[in-house]
């Protein structure tokens, strides 16, 4: 038998808003902040029990790349609220225009914990362990979102809908159409991202640690090492991993947070089939044990250390996308492009695991995300933010990341409040309006307001970095 047919019922209202957001990441926490303290009644549905999507739930608890001049408003606020509660563990951002990558760290617990009051002081309604299973289409406008959770069957009616689920789970599930394209060009062409995970280890002797690597500075430099370590254990076959070195970061006090892991994906496979994602657990959950024993067994500081927290959920890197009005191409990123109509920059640039063993990280120069990239093609009242923009794979691979994802959630969360209250479709909205209230809330939209000493900055780091494989 292939189908069966559900018996149509009828579904209660639970609550009308709006704009409903879909998926408390990064994406989502830009988005309801945005669109509540712009007038709007806002509901966040997170299938989880936090916010902060795989920052806290697969704890990439890191922000990159952090620029105060491309990047403000919302995550302006969210770095500094984590200052104030010593939720910050590493900040590199003032090296961001120079460096490669750098990254800035928090304790995704403090983040939980204060992005509920955040949320509460905002006004937004959150509904915890909640999941979006579908929209309320008429014709070609979204009218809410059918949701379950332990309370049963619902929906959700709102003005507009944000589909930040990091997979375009409400978009892709309603029928509007989506991206999942892979790579796109080379060998390579059609193959997606495999999944990866961190995970952290706690009981380790971090000044022990410290110094055994000062000793060995030829294996261990800044966050990555153990490269004898992993090359030895693995020709042994002692070691199952896909790297030649680990990522060890004791930003915290007697915690490691290990990184580096990837399982890749054959070709035809996809972060969305449920098999690949149930076997790429398994294979993760194999590496993470191997990495901890090989740590434990031979690096001094781990001797007493045990395996402390995995993520409740894989990085599903590369899943569906909303296609968008328009998409951004890898192009537009090495180029730096300005549109007329941005509403976010990004310096991010793309991160592409996979999909066999390899990783890749290119710098390119800061570049526009327009809002038609937010703007679902054809279908009225629905935004993509986060991980769900439209662009190619390789705009993807970059702009998917925590800041440029928050910042596209806030021009999202914007957008949707003006036209609530303006009672516009989000494809009419005028984007000058936008533009002008962003700016006014502190977020930078285009590089073409970039003073030329800061875009000189980024064009020699560019430059110097522009291919670097294997960080
Ligand atoms: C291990 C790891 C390391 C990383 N390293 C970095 C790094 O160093 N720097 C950096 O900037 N970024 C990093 N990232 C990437 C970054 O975390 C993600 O790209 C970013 O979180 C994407 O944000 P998002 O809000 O679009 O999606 P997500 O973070 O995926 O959030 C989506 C949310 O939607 C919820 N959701 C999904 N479907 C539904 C549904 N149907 N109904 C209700 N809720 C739903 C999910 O539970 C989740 O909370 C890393 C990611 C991982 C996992």
């Amino acid at each position: 038998m292939d189908y069966v047919y559900e018996p149509q019922k009828k579904v209660p209202v639970f609550e009308e808003a709006d704009v409903i957001v879909v998926g408390g990441g990064p994406a989502g926490i830009g988005a309801a902040l945005a669109a509540a303290r712009n007038g709007a009644k806002t509901i966040v549905i997170e299938k989880f029990g936090a916010l902060g999507g795989m920052q806290t739930q697969a704890m990439s608890s890191t922000f990159s790349l952090l620029d105060p001049a491309i990047q403000g408003g919302v995550i302006t606020d969210i770095i500094d609220r984590l200052g104030a509660e010593g939720g910050i563990l590493r900040d590199r951002s003032p090296r961001t225009r120079t460096a490669a990558f750098t990254s800035t760290n928090f304790d995704c617990e403090v983040y939980k914990f204060m992005l509920d009051d955040m949320m509460a002081e905002a006004g937004v309604k959150l509904l915890y362990h909640t999941t979006g299973v579908g929209a309320v289409r008429e014709e070609n406008a979204l009218k809410g979102i059918f949701i379950e959770c332990i309370q049963g069957r619902f929906v959700i009616l709102g003005k507009v809908i944000i589909d930040s689920t990091g997979n375009a789970d409400i978009a892709w599930k309603s029928g509007v159409p989506c991206m999942d394209d892979g790579h796109g060009r080379g060998p390579k062409k059609g193959r997606h991202m495999g999944l990866g995970c961190r995970f952290y280890i706690s009981g380790v002797d971090v000044e022990k640690f410290q110094k055994f690597k000062k000793e060995n500075p030829d294996d261990w430099t800044g966050l990555y090492g153990g490269r004898s370590l992993v090359t030895k254990a693995k020709a042994e076959g002692k070691y199952y991993g896909y790297r030649e070195s680990l990522i060890v970061n004791t930003s915290k006090p007697g915690v490691a947070m290990i990184e580096g892991f990837n399982s890749p994906l054959a070709e035809g496979h996809h972060g969305w089939m449920i098999e690949d994602v149930t076997a790429g657990e398994i294979d993760l959950r194999k590496q993470v044990f191997s990495a901890y024993r090989l740590l434990k067994n031979n690096v001094p500081g781990f001797e007493n250390s045990s395996v402390e927290k995995t993520g409740t959920i894989p990085i599903l890197r590369d899943t569906h996308r909303i296609l968008g009005e328009y998409v951004l191409a890898e192009k537009d990123i090495y180029e730096g492009r300005t549109f007329d109509d941005s509403v976010v920059i990004s310096n991010m640039g793309p991160d592409i695991y996979g999909p066999d063993e390899e990783h890749v990280y290119e710098v390119v120069r800061p570049h526009d995300i327009p809002y038609r990239c937010l703007v679902a093609k054809d279908t009225d009242n629905l935004l993509a933010a986060g991980a769900t923009l439209s662009a190619d794979f390789y705009a993807f691979a970059a702009d998917r990341y925590g800041a440029p994802s928050m910042c596209t959630g806030q021009a999202a969360g914007t957008a949707a409040a003006l036209a609530a209250r303006l009672n516009v479709t989000t494809r009419k909205l005028d984007v000058k309006l936008l533009q002008d209230t962003l700016r006014k809330n502190g977020a930078p939209v285009t590089v073409k307001d970039l003073p030329a000493d800061i875009l000189e900055t980024y064009e020699q780091r560019y430059q110097k970095n522009r291919k670097i494989t294997d960080l």
